[in-house]
């Protein structure tokens, strides 16, 4: 069964025809296009707190919420205001603005690691800008990146890369000069000896080492214990700089990101998703002495016209001060781990093997017997399993992630009364299965 039998989606299925006549394949995302998991993406009107409502009038509960930058929910009334209060004052100025000030204290004040920071458009922007950082202070070439990590999709970045490229299983993209993947190395994620080995086969060649210290882009695979620190130690031996993608966990495992729940010091930092608060933002920061390699300061080249827009940084401001107490983070620890729970014990009554992985807001079910610890893991998980079970879902008025290598995410919006109504349609999917 595919969603257009199953649900009433009938302008969904008009506008999908006349997207795909307009956008590769109807998306302007990859993933956006339901393809692992029904050939018909959903259109969306409106998004309001936990829920997103789609051109049919259909409700969901959301736990992609714009793949994850949405830590406050839809159209929260204090983003809201401070964007249309932003807006008035004029769109974008090509000049610096207090605004950047404020929000980069406030990320410093989460992540106190980050001693400067320059802000970009995207998540893309900041890996591809911090790789360039990285080799222009080593002056080295060669990069290591993990297996099924997504960096963006930068050249240099989608080599065995997560996300959309392992859900679609392509192989690595055309398009990428053989010059620039060459000089990407891919190891394995949990697994230091694959690191090891190739610091020894290209001693002083590597500039940077990238990862997302708690993988996302495979779904949600944590690091094992040793494994960050043991990376922080090789990249120092070898003079190569540590660079955590944070860019997904940045706000999403702790308030001040991997690097403070598992206390590492990565040289460089970058981020983006909840730091625009749903608009377009990233920003790549850390050591001083890094950081001033970047022009007008040093000589490596960076810049963008809409770098620091004033809505982006008050919609960044506005999310990260609703985040900012104890009190809050309590609450989604403890709305995540019902849901954990919840799921648990329906998978357990229905007989359907799963994995459960969750570190801070972030959460994966894997429809699996193997414990996943890195792509080779993470791989074999039962595709048509969890398409099932996210169609089910769907029907149940609840949207995840169309993909079993994603991340799920909550909001501070997602109440008790939430996650009850989502455990009910969980425990509907598998008595239904
Ligand atoms: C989403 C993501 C990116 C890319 O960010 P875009 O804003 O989509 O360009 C990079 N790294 C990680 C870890 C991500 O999750």
């Amino acid at each position: 069964m595919t969603i257009k039998e199953l649900m009433n989606i009938t302008k969904s299925i008009s506008l999908f025809q006349e997207a795909q006549t307009l956008f590769p394949g109807g998306v302007n995302s990859p993933v956006r296009a339901f393809r692992a998991v029904g050939e018909q993406p959903l259109f969306i009107e409106r998004g309001e707190g936990p829920y997103l409502f789609d051109v049919d009038g259909n409700r969901y509960i959301d736990y992609v919420l714009s793949w994850g930058p949405l830590i406050t929910g839809h159209a929260h009334p204090d983003v809201v205001k401070a964007i249309q209060e932003a807006a008035l004052m004029g769109t974008s100025y090509g000049a610096p603005s207090p605004l950047e000030i404020e929000l980069a204290k406030s990320i410093m004040e989460f992540m106190p690691n980050i001693e400067m920071i320059r802000f970009v458009n995207s998540g893309t922007e900041a890996t591809m800008s911090a790789l360039r950082l990285a080799r222009a202070y080593t002056k080295r070439e060669k990069i290591i990146k993990f297996d099924g990590c997504y960096h963006g999709h930068a050249d240099m970045l989608l080599v065995q890369a997560g996300s959309g490229v392992a859900t679609l299983g392509l192989p690595d993209s055309p398009g990428v000069p053989s010059a620039v993947a060459s000089d990407t190395l891919v190891a394995q994620f949990n697994d230091l000896e694959s690191v090891e080995a190739l610091f020894k086969k290209y001693p002083d060649q590597i500039a940077g080492l990238i990862v997302e210290p708690v993988a996302g882009n495979m779904g949600v695979v944590p690091p094992l214990p040793g494994f960050l620190e043991g990376l922080r130690k090789l990249a120092t031996e070898h003079a190569t700089l540590l660079i955590f993608d944070e860019v997904m966990t940045g706000f999403r495992v702790h308030k001040g990101g991997a690097q403070t729940l598992y206390n590492i010091k990565p040289d460089l930092t970058t981020l983006g998703k909840v730091i625009g608060g749903g608009l377009p933002v990233g920003a790549y920061g850390g050591k001083k002495e890094i950081m001033q390699m970047v022009a007008p300061l040093g000589p490596m080249y960076q810049a963008g016209t809409l770098s620091g827009n004033p809505l982006a940084m008050s919609a960044g401001i506005a999310a990260l001060s609703l985040i900012r107490g104890e009190e809050v983070w309590r609450k989604l620890e403890q709305a995540v781990v019902k849901l954990e729970a919840g799921v648990a014990s329906a998978s357990k009554q229905a007989g359907i093997p799963i994995q459960q992985t969750r570190v801070g807001t972030m959460f994966t079910t894997f429809f699996s017997e193997t414990k996943p610890v890195g792509w080779n893991t993470v791989k074999v998980a039962d595709k048509v399993q969890f398409g099932k079970f996210f169609q089910k879902m769907l029907e149940n008025g609840v949207y995840l992630a169309p993909s079993q290598f994603e991340a799920g995410f909550i909001s501070t919006l997602h109440t008790d009364e939430i996650i009850d109504k989502t455990i009910e349609a969980v425990t509907e999917s598998f008595r239904t299965w």
